[in-house]
Parts: C-alpha cells; structure tokens; sequence
C-alpha cells in the first residue's frame, strides 16, 4: 500500500478566495477596520500590563477614498507588524494572529474585544481589490515594512519610511469593484457594519458651527472649524452597566439604532451574563400592530461591536423576533449554517436565556405597576400570546400576567378570572364558561344580551387569540371559551336542561315549513327551534364557536390543521316562545307571513352585520313601506 500526502497548489487560491471565501463583497471594509480595531485593541491591552513601553494616546482609524488614483485607505494607529510578524501572519493565510494573542494571553486577555478569529479576512481585501499594499510600523522599535500582492501568490517586501506606529491597508480597487470608490457607498457601509465599534474611525472631515466671540455683530456670521467626521459610536448602551444607565439614555440609544423610527419603546430589558457563555444587549418593547411579519428582522447581531447580521433566526426565539434592539456576543458561532445554528448547545442555552429575562422583566413590570403594565397591554399582547402558545417555559411564567380585559376595560389575570366568574358563569356540568366578544361594536347585541344576564365579556382580538384559548382549554381544568354570538346566550351557558317550548311538535313542524318556504333554497343558514325565554330575540344568527375558531385558526397558523378553505356556517335560531313567532306561525294571509319572516330575518342578520348590497337597500325600502 501506498500513502502519499495530496498537494494542494496555492497558485490558484485567489480566484477561489474572490469567488466563495464570502458570498458578500461587502464585508471586506467591516474586516480590514476588525483587524485595525484588534491592531489597537492589542496595543490598549500591552500598554495596559506594560509590555508595550509606549503612550497608548487617543488612537483613531481613518478610511479614505482616493478616486481619482482608484484606491481605497484603512490606516490605524496600532500595534503595527514588523517584518517577521508580516511574513508569519500575512503570508501565511489561515493563520490567525487574533487567535494567537488571545490564547498568548489568555485570561488577562479575554475581555480585551479582539474580534478576529479565522485567519481569513485580511484576503478579503482581493474580492474587491488587484493590488494590496501594507505599509505598518510596529510598536517595537525596527524599521517600517512595505508589503505588496497583486493577487497572484508572489508578494513583495522592502523596507518603508513610515514614521509613525500603526499599519496602512492600501486597496487597488478592481474594475468590477469601482462601488467601494464612492463616498456614499463606503458611509453606507461604515453605518451599517461599524456603527458601534469600539475604536473612533474618521471618513472625512466635517464643519462645526463655534459660538460667537464677545461682541459679535448680529449679522456677523458664526465661525467655524474643520473637523475630524467620526462615523461611530464606540460606548454604545448595551457595553455599560444598567445602573450607570437612565430611561432617558435606553431611549436616545433607540433612536440611535432606529433613526427612522419615530415610535418610543415602551420598555427596554438589558440583557447581561457572562457564564455559561457571554452576552450583552438590549431588548425593546416596541408598540406592535396586529400585522406579525412586517416586525421581523429588526434585533441585530454584532460580535464585539461588530455588526453581523440583522437575521436572528434561530438564535433568538421566533416570538422575540418582533422586538427591536441589539445582541453582542462573541459566542455565537456564525460561521456555520442556521439548521446547525439550531442544535447548537451554546446557542439553544442562549435563546432560553433570553426568553427567562423577558418573562422576568414583564413579570416585574406587571407586579411593580399594574396599571402601566394594563395600558401597554394592548401593545404588547401579541409577543406574550405567541411566546405562550410557542415556549412552554415561557407559558408558564406568563400565565401569571397575562391579561384578559373585558369589554368594560377591566384587565384580569387568568386566576382572577376565574375567581370572578365561577360563581355566576358555571354550567351545569360545572364547566366554567368564559365568554368573550372579538369586536364591541359589530357584536353589541350579543354582548348586551350576555350582560343583560350578568356575565363578564371579554374583549380578546389578537389575531392569535383562537390559538391561545384552544391551548388554555385544553391544558386547564374544565374551562370554555365561547364567543358571544356563539350560540343563544342561555345555551352557552346552559344551567337547566331543558326549557318548555309554548309550541306542540305539530305547530313546531308547521313553523320550519313555513320558514323553509320563505328563504329555503336561497340561504346558507340551517334553522333551529330553541324554547328560549319569550323576552330573548325572537330570531337571532349565531356562527358555532368550534368551527368558527378553526377556520380563525387556519387563518393565521399557515394552514396547519389542513382544512382547506372552510365555507361560512351560520345557524338561525328561532326562539318558539317569542310572541314573534306565535304571531307569524298564526298569520292566515300567506302575503303577512312572508313579510313577517323575511323582515326578522332581515333584523336578525343586520344584529349580526351581515345586511349587505342589494338585501339592505330592499330592507331599508321595504322597512319605509311599512312605516309610512
Ligand atoms: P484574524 O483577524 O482572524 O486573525 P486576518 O486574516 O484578518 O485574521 O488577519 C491576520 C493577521 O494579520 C491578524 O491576526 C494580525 O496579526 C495581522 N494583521 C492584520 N491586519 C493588521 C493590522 N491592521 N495591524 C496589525 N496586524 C494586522
Ligand atoms: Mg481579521
């Protein structure tokens, strides 16, 4: 047998590195400034245990575009290489001097911020580049290097004039690649990846207004000064401790991230840990509509101050997507794909982090100051009902301040519902039956004819809720929700058995013929004689919770009951007992009669906002027949 080991040609490792190394050009800007940032982050930490015998200062990054010459600048005041550190870091590609550091030293090291890792991103400076030149002064005292690649693998190096500590990135940028020579498309990237990064970074100069010198004239016009334009933020909110922290500033940090959001959060939560893995961030509550896509995608992702994405799919769980904020951790590993992203321990142990400080804040808002947690209710309603219905753990702890308000504007918790209700709303096989209302207005009298009994009516109209209550029903004991058209409001919460109908079955028989000759073939209503009390509606329309729910339910949880598209059902009960109903049972002139029934069909339907088109023009007209 024969063992031999493959040889792998570096001759054609830049076309490859161009084409697949990241599939975003884009990101070789946010690269180059992570290795000066780290250039100057290494330096802060030498001279900080004093390895590096020099003044630390005020170090910036300045990026400069050179149009004309087609060239693109990154130069820091870093720690430098020197010409050895040159030929072992950058010439050896996969290496990572960031990982070397940092497992150099270790412990002393760990919270210093170094961002790189991989040993990759300088090359991708030759996705968008021909020629890289590097022209750095270390720190140590040996002379400047000049390193130059002009994307085939034979580099040069000589000796350089640079003066001051720090390393020059030179690009010449590619012909395809001419973008990243505008003004606007390098300020759109320095915003979008470098925001927050923690060293200052200076693109352009920018003019400042001075105050008048004492005694200026009024038409004299202010003074003013050429400055440096700093692009970042490098203490952003989320690295500062909550208590150093006041309302005021979590809200100027929002409007920070969300410039062209005009909305105030309604509360922020700081998360914070450092074991079993480390993570910072802030979360907000912002007002939500009831429309659950377009809120994505707005929590975004840095390592280190580092933007990474805005895409936090399966590290956060999908109910916190609607929020808006930031997470920070160095853990996330996001090199990999989001199926893995998924099963990955550290990364599951982060998600369930986040959503055990969630309930815990909302826990505290509601037991700290109800009434203030009762007003956001509305606004806030739609994460809690979908973390309820989609994490268990978190079920759990919401049940104990979620909120059901009622039509009067009450809110109750679940367990003081109950406590309200039992005694009146119990039917007769002790089943505690919740009634609610999904719209005050088009459901009035319904929801009168409930309080007319004295029950309590919800006012639940999320568009989850259908969800919702089915879990609550079937993970509490003995418990119903019935909405107020449901059904007659003595059969939803049925007490007796039976009521005893005024009419004989003979009468009963002639009532539904009688009915069924009038709009039979022309309605999708199944008619049902009730004996009701005589004072109830004598007709009155009710769509039946069970299928009424499903088709709610499909509605909004992407067809996952597999109905298809379930008709509209609507049953019309006849109370027998009306006087109503006698009258039009005993009308003689088949003319009355009909005009009777299609008339409470017509009052019926129009109760139940179904009167529409050409039936409500014929009703008003037929109604002004009658009046006249
Ligand atoms: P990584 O940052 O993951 O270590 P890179 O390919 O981005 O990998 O960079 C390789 C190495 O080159 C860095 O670790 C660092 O030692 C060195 N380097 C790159 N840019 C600079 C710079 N601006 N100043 C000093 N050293 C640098
Ligand atoms: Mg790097």
């Amino acid at each position: 047998m024969a063992t031999g080991k493959i040889n792998v040609s570096v001759d054609n490792i830049f076309p490859l590195i161009k084409k697949f190394l990241y599939s975003d050009h884009e990101i070789f800007l946010r690269e180059l400034i992570s290795n000066a940032t780290d250039a100057t982050l290494k330096l802060k930490h030498l001279t900080s245990i004093g390895e590096a015998k020099v003044e630390y200062g005020n170090p910036i990054i300045e990026i400069k575009v050179d149009k004309e010459g087609k060239k693109l600048h990154v130069i820091d005041q870093g720690l430098g290489m020197t010409e050895e550190e040159v030929k072992k870091y950058i010439n050896e590609v996969a290496f990572s001097g960031a990982e070397e550091f940092l497992n150099k030293y270790e412990d002393s090291a760990k919270d210093a911020g170094i961002i790189g890792h991989f040993g990759l991103g300088f090359y991708s400076a030759f996705m968008v580049a021909d020629k890289v030149e590097i022209i750095t002064k270390s720190f140590k005292d040996e002379p400047a290097v000049h390193w130059s690649c002009d994307g085939s693998p034979n580099f040069t190096i000589e000796a350089s004039d640079k003066k001051e500590r720090g390393t020059e990135i030179i690009l010449h940028i590619a012909d395809d690649s001419t973008e990243f020579l505008e003004d606007h498309r390098i300020s759109e990237l320095l915003r979008k990846y470098n925001k927050f990064m923690p060293v200052p970074i200076k693109f352009g100069t920018k003019t400042e207004t001075l105050p008048k010198p004492e005694g200026a004239k009024e038409e004299d016009p202010a003074p003013t000064k050429e400055v440096d334009n700093i692009i970042n933020n490098p203490n952003p909110a989320w690295t500062k401790q909550p208590a150093d922290l006041k309302d005021e500033d979590y809200k100027s940090f929002y409007r920070e991230l969300y410039p062209m959001q005009f909305d105030e959060p309604l509360f922020h939560i700081h998360l914070n840990v450092d074991y079993p893995f480390n993570l910072t961030g802030i979360l907000y509550f912002p007002k939500l509509t009831n429309d659950l896509n377009i809120q994505k995608d707005k929590i975004q992702l840095y390592q280190n101050q580092v933007f990474v994405t805005d895409n936090v799919e399966g590290i956060v769980p999908e109910f916190l997507t609607m929020l808006r904020g930031v997470i920070d951790s160095p853990d996330i590993p996001l090199n990999v794909s989001r199926s893995y992203l998924q099963a990955d321990g550290a990364v599951k142990k982060i998600s369930s982090y986040i959503t055990r400080k969630v309930a815990d804040k909302l826990s505290s808002l509601f037991k700290n100051n109800r009434k203030d947690f009762e007003s956001k209710w509305n606004d806030i309603k739609i994460v809690i009902e979908y973390g309820m219905l989609s994490e268990d753990k978190f079920f759990e702890k919401a049940d104990k301040f979620a909120l059901y308000p009622t039509v009067d504007g009450e809110f109750y918790t679940f367990e003081e519902l109950q406590d309200k209700i039992k005694e009146n709303q119990t039917d007769k096989d002790d089943k505690l039956v919740i009634l609610y209302a999904s719209d005050k207005e088009a459901q009035h009298s319904y929801i009168a004819a409930a309080k007319d009994k004295g029950y309590e009516v919800l006012l639940l109209d999320s568009p989850i809720i259908s969800h919702l209550m089915q879990k609550l029903e079937t993970s509490k004991e003995k418990i119903s929700f019935a909405r107020v058209d449901a059904d007659p409001i003595d059969k939803l919460i049925q007490k007796e058995d039976t009521q005893i109908s005024k009419l004989s079955d003979e009468e009963k028989e002639k009532l539904k013929a009688d009915l069924e000759a009038v709009f039979g073939e022309k309605s999708n209503y199944t008619v049902q004689l009730e004996a009701m009390d005589s004072d109830a509606s004598p007709f009155i329309i009710t769509e039946p919770e069970f299928m009424r729910r499903m088709k709610e339910m499909q509605q909004t949880g992407g067809g996952m009951f597999g109905m298809g598209n379930m008709p509209e059902m609507y049953n019309l009960i006849v109370n027998t007992n009306h006087e109503l109903v006698s009258e039009i049972l005993n009308t003689k002139t088949a003319k009355k009669k009909e005009r009777l029934i299609n008339q409470s069909l017509d009052l019926a339907k129009l109760s139940k906002g179904l009167l529409k088109g050409a039936e409500l023009t014929e009703f008003i007209k037929r109604s002004y027949d009658m009046v006249k």
